[in-house]
């Protein structure tokens, strides 16, 4: 039997198999969309297709590639990626990888690379990078995978053709988490998740759900000064500042729609409904947008080398002043 690939990712997998059908496989591809879509899940059933002896829609699962790729032993499947979740993807492994493709495919057949993470790429790596995604070598294709597009060097992105995953229509991902049974309220891991469906599947084992309740009321504390912004980033240290921000994006969306429609019928945070209205009630329209703006930087500058706490902090000042006068001036410094 073949993979069986998740239902949002069809069109995508189509995409794939007119490249292979057209022989116009790209040697480079850059494969993004959001955290949690599935782009590994869709990139390795394409590299075991690819490996696979007897191949029809999808790998047969039982020749010698098919094993060696499902035993994670295939030579001629690579990964890079970075050692830790945040952490950057370093030279040497762009080197050792560059001494590996040297090298003739050790089955005969294609070869894949697969870069999970490629926005991780520092600067050394992407520079000793670019040759070799212009001439990988014959039968050898490289695919970058990344939720942060915008964040991959320029040098990188121009030389990759493109294929973007979209997030799954809000049913088709309902349908499919509900029918994982994780026992847990399907909208509000979604809203979580910001719809993307493994995401919601990885919260609902977590306490992530519980963190970003307590988290929002924290946060209307702060608005109504029950709290300081200060020492509620130090409390908020030891959490993933990754999902702190997304939460905030996704707070500040919902804040603004309430604030332009006071009655608006589709939120993301439909479970923080009571509280979001409350704060949207006592928040202006202008300071919202510009702290969406804020917000968006701030997950830019989580990519790089930025001081994690500093910049929550900066946020969480911000965010305390948002009640207080429409026009804050905002002055924000990458660090
Ligand atoms: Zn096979």
């Amino acid at each position: 039997m073949g993979s069986i690939l998740y239902p949002w990712l069809d069109e995508a997998w189509q995409r794939l198999n007119a490249y292979l059908v057209a022989q116009r496989l790209p040697q480079a591809l850059l494969i993004h969309g959001a955290d949690g879509i599935g782009k590994t899940h869709l990139a390795e059933t394409f590299a075991q297709r690819l490996l696979c002896k007897n191949p029809e829609a999808f790998a047969c699962g039982d020749c010698a590639g098919c094993r060696l790729f499902l035993a994670g032993t295939h030579p001629d499947f690579l990964r890079i990626e970075p050692v830790e979740r945040g952490k950057p993807i370093a030279v040497d492994a762009i080197r050792h990888l560059i001494a590996n493709l040297a090298l003739k495919p050790q089955y005969g057949g294609y070869r894949i690379v697969v870069f999970c993470a490629a926005h991780q790429l520092n600067i050394n790596a992407a520079n000793a990078l670019l040759k070799t995604l212009e001439e990988p070598g014959e039968n050898t294709v490289m695919l970058l995978l990344t939720d942060s597009p915008s964040a991959l060097p320029a040098t990188i992105f121009s030389r990759c053709q493109r294929l973007s995953i979209p997030l799954p229509d809000n049913a088709i991902a309902t349908r499919w988490l509900e029918a994982q049974r994780t026992g847990k309220a399907t909208d509000v891991l979604l809203a979580v998740a910001r719809c993307a469906p493994l995401k919601a599947l990885a919260l609902a084992d977590s306490d992530a759900v519980e963190q970003r309740r307590t988290a929002f009321s924290e946060c209307v504390d702060v608005v109504f000064r029950r709290q300081e912004p200060v020492s509620l980033a130090e409390r908020w240290s030891t959490l993933a500042h990754e999902d702190l921000v997304g939460w905030m994006v996704s707070w500040t969306i919902d804040l603004i729609r309430l604030r332009s429609l006071p009655d608006c019928p589709h939120l993301d945070n439909s479970d923080l409904r009571e509280g979001l209205q409350a704060l949207a009630g006592r928040l202006h329209l202008k300071s919202l947008f510009g702290f969406f703006d804020l917000l968006l930087r701030a997950k830019r500058a989580l990519n790089g080398q930025a001081n994690r706490q500093l910049l929550l902090e900066e946020l969480l000042i911000h965010w305390a002043q948002l009640g207080r006068s429409p026009q804050t001036e905002w002055d924000y410094h990458e660090c």
